[in-house]
């Protein structure tokens, strides 16, 4: 497989892909080394990750250049994503023995009544490219610290990183047995599907994961999907600063070159302030630079997947025929690199791509509304339900229409974050499941329940 910079389009890498063979010996591998990793005690997983996650600070430089050379994310970014994986892996290992410890439930002269959390097995984490630390890291970390073994499938887009997390693993003291990757593509990926795993675990696409629930349905095990996402935004009009608010808010969209699950894709403003925060927002994303990714001052680099091109050409045709506004941006650019101009549409309406597709790039449309219940309306006119955000100075005023975004996360004043203390789920769409915080541990155990009557008469 060839490894290509997105900036450059060099070819930096070659790696032999995955076989029918070498799949089904790490697999049979994993097997193997799973039930001696379930029964080491939950302390000494926690040690080993904790020092999986030390490494990260050390060699932070040469793990981000290797990101940023096969997703084109800014370096700057890439140094945030890894010590933002470390952050979450941190939380994750302090809180394991609480979340995944037996519980007592009941004691009394004769019975306890017990549960214990039991690893499922050896698990499928099949992956995205866009976060591959922080999408990784939520499901074989957790995973891991409960006591299952694990194949990972990285995204043929992020195998550099693939191999770099497999080394520090092992490195750390993960067993051989324990932690293997599936290096190859969609087919490598598909062929994981007919082994026996005990629970598939997918980050990415739409498509992709209602693809590997339907095949996983025959298989009885858990599969949890966490997918796209078409995130709305609402700024109501009692904002005090409008320049803070759409410097934020534009960064929640443009942050990762628009790469992000929960980036927000359409911005909803109030009709009293909607003139003032378009200007705002237009002024912020002009400031940012476009160019390469190893400049360290650069905000844009280049998409990761050149075929995203066409989807992010195609959007902006479709809503200009259809009576959009073109503010910035709406096309690639010229010479080597996989460059999309940051595109700002208004005059958008929900018969345009733009604003029900999940556009994943440097994109979006800006809407002018009416009142709150406009806003609420068009918000929920979505086949996703991953975020949903509303600014402005009112609490209350925002947390009643969160309430009824069918969504995963609601944010007041924030946008496009997650993290590791809450559940990241999503709704419709955009999954099931949960990975990080407590919830997320549990989602790689079953329970068991014990009934202990120390008397054997009636
Ligand atoms: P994708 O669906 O193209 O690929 C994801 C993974 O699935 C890759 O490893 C790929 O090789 C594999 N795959 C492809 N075909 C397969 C098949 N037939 N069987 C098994 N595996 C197969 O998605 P992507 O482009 O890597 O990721 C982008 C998408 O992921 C976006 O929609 C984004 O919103 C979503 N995402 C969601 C979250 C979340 O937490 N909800 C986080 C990150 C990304």
């Amino acid at each position: 497989m060839q490894i290509i910079n997105p900036a450059t389009e060099e070819i930096i890498a070659e790696i032999p892909q995955d076989k029918a063979a070498s799949l089904d010996l790490k697999f049979k591998m994993l097997k193997n080394a799973a039930e001696s990793w379930a029964d080491c005690p939950i302390q000494h997983r926690i040690r080993v990750i904790q020092k999986f996650s030390d490494s990260l600070s050390k060699q932070i430089d040469a793990l981000a250049a290797t990101l940023t050379s096969e997703v084109g994310k800014p370096l700057s970014q890439s140094r945030q994503e890894i010590n933002g994986a470390k952050t979450r892996i941190q939380w994750l290992a302090e809180h394991a023995e609480q979340y995944l410890g037996d519980e007592v439930m009941t004691r009394l002269a004769d019975m306890e009544e017990r549960i214990s959390y039991e690893p499922l097995g050896v698990v499928c984490n099949i992956s995205a490219w866009n976060y591959p630390w922080l999408v990784g890291v939520n499901v074989f970390i957790s995973a891991l610290l409960a006591g299952n073994a694990v194949m990972y499938k990285p995204s043929e887009y992020a195998l550099l990183t693939g191999l770099a997390i497999e080394n520090l693993l092992k490195e750390a003291g993960i067993p051989e047995g324990v932690f293997q990757v599936a290096l190859g593509g969609g087919d490598v990926g598909e062929y994981l599907l007919n082994l026996p795993f005990d629970g598939y675990f997918f980050t990415g696409s739409y498509k992709t994961g209602q693809h590997i629930y339907e095949k996983c349905a025959l298989k009885m095990v858990p599969c949890q999907l966490e997918m796209g996402g078409k995130d709305p935004l609402y700024i109501t009009d009692d904002i005090t600063d409008i320049q803070q608010v759409a410097a934020g808010t534009a960064d929640g969209a443009f942050y990762n070159n628009g790469q992000s699950c929960c980036s927000v894709e359409r911005i909803y403003v109030h009709k009293h302030i909607y003139e003032n925060y378009l200007q705002e927002f237009l002024k912020t994303v002009s400031s940012w630079k476009v160019g390469s990714p190893s400049d360290e001052s650069v905000y844009f680099g280049p998409l990761t997947r050149k075929d995203q091109l066409k989807v992010l050409e195609n959007q902006v045709q479709d809503a200009l025929v259809k009576g959009a506004h073109l503010h910035l941006g709406g096309n690639r650019l010229k010479g080597k690199g996989y460059y999309f101009q940051p595109t700002v549409l208004t005059d958008v309406t929900h018969q345009m791509l733009v604003m029900k597709e999940e556009s994943f790039g440097p994109i979006i449309g800006i809407m002018k509304v009416e009142n709150d219940e406009e806003a609420i309306s068009l918000m929920q006119d979505t086949e996703y339900g991953l975020t949903a955000a509303v600014y402005g100075s009112d609490r209350k005023r925002a947390e009643r229409i969160l309430h009824q975004m069918n969504a995963g996360s609601g944010y007041w004043n924030c946008c496009d974050r997650v993290s590791a203390a809450l559940p990241w789920s999503g709704r419709k769409h955009s999954g099931f499941g949960a990975t990080l915080s407590h919830a997320g541990l549990q989602s790689f155990v079953r329970p068991k329940s014990w009934h202990l009557r120390s008397q054997t008469r009636l």
